[in-house]
């Protein structure tokens, strides 16, 4: 393992999108670290963002802009853009222009960072960047970093990622600032969307299994044949393998899988949630929705070999914070109290 030295307790750190699910983990991770100047930004007004850390700058700011963007990154060290108009299946296949408009923040944050003279700036990639034509049997083989090229990404967002990639690689070739770029493959875990149509499978079907225990109706949705194949990275994972890919200098401007390689059907997904929720429903299988790829799981070959470590959180074990997570947010909802989604 290369590590270089990361930065100083006192270097300015700055994150986008940290209003949302990963990003507001990651603002939380380095407070928890020690990290004293650290500024969170996020378009969305700050009482909506799902966790703020007390002693972190907080800002709204749309990072689509180019002003906001130097105002953002103006005397970062290191610079973390995770902002993106995102969501699930759901959301990516429907929303495809909003997608690729995501492109307007990648390009005026990167010129940002480095103007400000950032010493490394990270990018939060997508296993959708990879060749969808790899993804058509849900006994997928693994994904490994070169899978990605030939391009025939994920239409709208993992075209979008793949030119920010793209940016990121040329930077440091170009202008030798230092890129780290991960591809994550499905996060999860609590504090993040749960409801409202962005929300991803472990969520939307923790939320399903809960609903259906609180109705009393023992029927659940689930979108497909349930035999499309995903791996799922638990969210301390995914904030622990960010820190460990900035700072190693044999990845900059490389992109690397940052996901788990636990296989499992959306059928299986389901089966746990109902295990943890102490329920069997009869399934009914929602055959037009949205699917996405047959199957996708993570090559975690390089990162073995370069870091010594990969995301190794059981999914049953995520699975279960997640879900007693969702349970509360749910009564607080009915409640009438303020949740997340
Ligand atoms: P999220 O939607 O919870 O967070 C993204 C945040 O970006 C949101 O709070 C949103 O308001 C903010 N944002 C959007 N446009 C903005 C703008 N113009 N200016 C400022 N903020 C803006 O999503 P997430 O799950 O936390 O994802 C974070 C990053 O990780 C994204 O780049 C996403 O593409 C990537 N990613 C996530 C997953 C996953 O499974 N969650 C998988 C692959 C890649």
């Amino acid at each position: 393992m290369t590590d270089s030295t990361g930065p100083a307790k006192d270097d300015l750190i700055v994150i986008g999108g940290a209003g949302g699910f990963i990003a507001g983990a990651l603002a939380k991770y380095f407070h928890d670290k020690g990290f004293t100047r650290i500024r969170a930004i996020d378009k969305k007004p700050l009482p909506e963002w799902y966790q703020r850390t007390p002693g972190v700058e907080s800002l709204c700011l749309d990072l689509s802009d180019r002003d906001n963007c130097e105002q953002a990154c103006e005397g970062a060290a290191e610079v973390y853009n995770l902002a993106a108009d995102m969501g699930g299946m759901g959301f990516i296949e429907r929303f495809r222009v909003e997608c690729l408009r995501s492109i307007l923040i990648n390009t005026h944050m990167i010129e940002a960072a480095y103007r400000a003279g950032a010493q490394r700036y990270f990018f939060s990639s997508s296993a959708c960047a990879y060749n969808t034509e790899l993804q058509k049997d849900p006994q997928v083989r693994a994904l490994k970093e070169t899978d990605a090229y030939p391009a025939m990404a994920e239409r709208g967002y993992g075209w979008e990622k793949l030119l920010s990639e793209m940016f990121c690689e040329e930077y440091w070739h170009e202008r030798g600032m230092k890129t780290a770029i991960a591809r994550f493959h499905n996060v999860y875990g609590p504090q993040g969307t749960w409801d409202g149509g962005r929300e991803k499978a472990p969520a939307a079907i923790c939320r399903k299994v809960i609903e259906a225990k609180d109705s009393g109706d023992d029927n659940i949705e689930i979108w497909g044949d349930g035999h499309q194949t995903r791996s799922f990275m638990y969210i301390d994972d995914c904030t622990l393998g960010i820190d460990k890919i900035m700072h190693c200098d044999e990845l900059i401007a490389t992109p690397i899988n940052l996901g788990s390689s636990e296989l499992v059907s959306i059928n299986t997904l389901a089966d746990m949630a109902e295990e943890i929720g102490g329920v069997k429903l009869q399934r009914n299988h929602k055959l037009d929705a949205p699917l996405g790829v047959a199957g996708r799981n993570s090559d975690n070959t390089m990162i073995k070999r370069i870091l010594g470590w990969e995301p190794d959180t059981p999914l049953r074990t995520g699975l279960e914070k997640t879900y007693h997570w969702i349970e509360t947010q749910y009564n607080d909802r009915k409640a009438g109290k303020r949740t997340v989604s």
